[in-house]
């Protein structure tokens, strides 16, 4: 059992039993297309609200208890079809042996340590094709007080991302969370998937 398999046996603070906003709003501006993969999906309430608004989402996280309470959730709400989710490695996506068009990232990076960092966006350029998006959600240092996971600068994004994805925009966002004050202040990053990677998968 990971950390983040004890954390699901309660409610974790970042479980709001609804989509983020912010990816409900990218997803209502079409911003959210094709072939979708959530990194990190938790227990599936971004992809779901993907799924249900009509696109293919495979869900992938480490902690197989947030994957069951996921793949319940498709199947309670008759999306099973549309949304998979796998119990694996976000530094290793190439294993889903599939090219996305769409990456969404709803709190993952921030929990990777400084060497995990451009392993992860290796494996995100594996999974996803030339020109496919990148749309990734993380605490920003404009969050007060050390609670939660570490903060993370827009320098720091461009430093992980930039050999492989172009920036289009870094702007001030927040996730919504069962916290005092109900909200953390976070980075939303909007990456462009710049070249095909060795080995990664055809569309
Ligand atoms: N996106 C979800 C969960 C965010 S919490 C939401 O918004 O609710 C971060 C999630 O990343 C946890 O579910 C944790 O299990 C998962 N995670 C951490 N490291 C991972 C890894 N290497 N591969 C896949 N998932 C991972």
């Amino acid at each position: 059992m990971n950390r983040f398999d004890e954390i699901y046996l309660g409610t974790p603070p970042w479980e709001i039993g609804r989509a983020q906003e912010t990816f409900v709003r990218l997803a209502s501006e079409g911003t959210i297309t094709g072939r979708v993969l959530d990194a990190g999906c938790g227990s599936g309430e971004n992809a779901l609200h993907i799924a249900e608004r009509g696109y293919e989402v495979t869900g992938i996280d480490g902690a197989a208890a947030a994957i069951e309470k996921a793949r319940s959730k498709a199947r309670q709400r008759g999306l099973a079809t549309r949304a998979t989710f796998v119990h694996g490695d976000a530094l290793e996506l190439g294993a889903l042996g599939q090219a996305f068009d769409t990456a969404i990232d709803c709190g993952l990076f921030h929990v990777f340590s400084d060497e995990e960092r451009p392993r992860y966006a290796r494996s995100l350029a594996t999974a996803l094709r030339p020109g496919g998006r990148l749309l990734l959600l993380c605490f920003s240092e404009a969050e007060p007080g050390d609670w939660g996971p570490r903060r993370v600068t827009r320098d720091e994004i461009r430093a992980a991302f930039g050999d492989r994805f172009r920036v289009e925009a870094i702007e001030p966002s927040r996730f919504i969370a069962n916290i005092d004050s109900g909200f953390a202040r976070a980075w939303l990053a909007r990456l462009v998937c710049a070249t095909a990677t060795p080995g990664a998968a055809k569309p």
